[in-house]
């Protein structure tokens, strides 16, 4: 087992759905450690560079909005195989095929409204702790 870190960032309906605490819970109950941590509000220009696989989907004027709405908690999480275990425990990107149990099963009901964002892969942990800690 490789010990990893990834970047998970509370989207702005948690902040607003006063959701931050349940879902820290989740992730100190699973084990894995938050070594960093802090509340930032974003720019069009960073949410470009983060979601740069979907500006040219017809959903991210929204997506760019919603990020936009309001401030985001953005946290390093480590252990091993934090990366695809921190996935596991969000569920899908389709809400409606999010099992209950997972962060977004139990809590969105929206594709776009979806709290949480978790780092897919090595590479993109890397470049995601570099863009919002660096
Ligand atoms: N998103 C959306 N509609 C879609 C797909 C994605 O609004 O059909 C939003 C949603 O907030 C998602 C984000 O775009 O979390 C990034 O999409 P990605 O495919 O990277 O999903 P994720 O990695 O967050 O599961
Ligand atoms: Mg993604």
């Amino acid at each position: 087992m490789a010990k990893q870190q990834t970047y998970i960032m509370l989207k702005p309906d948690t902040i607003r759905r006063r959701l931050i605490g349940q879902i820290i819970t989740r992730i100190e109950q699973k084990g894995y450690q938050i070594v960093q941590a802090r509340q930032m509000t974003l720019n069009k220009e960073i949410i470009a560079e983060h979601y740069s696989h979907l500006t040219d989907k017809p959903f991210f004027p929204k997506l760019e909005e919603y990020m936009l709405s309001g401030p985001v908690f953005g946290m390093i999480v480590e252990g091993d195989e934090v990366i695809q275990g921190m996935r596991t425990m969000m569920g899908p990107t389709d809400f409606t095929k999010a099992l209950p149990g997972t962060i977004r099963g139990d809590f969105a009901n929206s594709t776009t409204y979806n709290l949480i964002h978790g780092s897919d892969s090595e590479e993109t942990a890397r470049e995601e702790i570099g863009r919002f800690f660096g």
